[in-house]
């Protein structure tokens, strides 16, 4: 028997659009195959920004436990101070990131790409500071320092992959990179070379810290 073929492979491509494939991914900046939670926590990115760079990041809230909604409530002013001594430490903090990454692999965004993100605080990288200017900052749940699972690697290579086909991305870098001292994720558990091998990237794309680590 003859197989069919399935309507959208006879369609011919000369057919669609030519912003289609770019415009069925990213709306103003937010990706399509993400959940999306509007942070109240951005603002506009200056205007001569060059978002060339992938920040980093791990968090967990209570740190190490995961799977609960402290985080995104975090990144939204929202999350209740009293319920958690750790809380203390944060109270007040209006920080967010474009995106954040469970440990299930499940992607939420929080800020348009096309906006500016309140991840990176003092920071400086590839001879420019303030890199929340220029950067998208990605959040994996996790600890600094603990390693990461599987389905979050999938989900971070299908999400670098994609923005750096919408953006000029040339840097991928993590927190600890940007804001050395200061800063200390995501940390030793994060294998680079895994993604660096999972997007096809020489090692000029990464901090020379993370180069060639596994
Ligand atoms: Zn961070």
């Amino acid at each position: 028997m003859r197989p069919t073929r399935m309507t959208p492979l006879s369609r011919p491509t000369e057919a669609l659009p030519k912003r289609d494939l770019g415009d069925a991914l990213w709306q103003q900046g937010w990706y399509r195959f993400a959940a999306h939670q509007a942070s109240v926590n951005f603002g506009s990115r200056p205007q001569q920004a060059h978002i060339d760079l992938i920040v980093l990041h791990c968090i967990s809230l209570p740190p190490g436990q995961y799977g609960g909604p402290e985080v995104l409530q975090f990144f939204n002013n929202q999350l209740d101070w009293q319920a958690h001594p750790y809380f203390d430490h944060i109270k007040g903090m209006q920080v967010s990131a474009h995106f954040f990454i469970r440990r299930n692999g499940e992607l939420w965004q929080l800020v348009s790409c096309d906006d500016r993100a309140w991840h990176a605080g003092a920071s400086c990288y590839a001879g420019r500071t303030n890199c929340n200017d220029n950067s998208i900052g990605i959040e994996l749940e996790g600890l600094d320092g603990d390693v990461f699972e599987a389905a979050q690697y999938d989900t971070l290579g299908s999400l670098c992959a994609s923005l750096m086909q919408h953006y000029p991305v040339a840097h991928l870098a993590g927190h600890e990179h940007i804001a050395p001292g200061r800063k200390a994720d995501p940390g030793a558990g994060f294998d680079w070379l895994r993604l660096q091998k999972n997007l096809g990237l020489d090692d000029r794309y990464l901090p020379l810290a993370a180069r060639g680590k596994t």
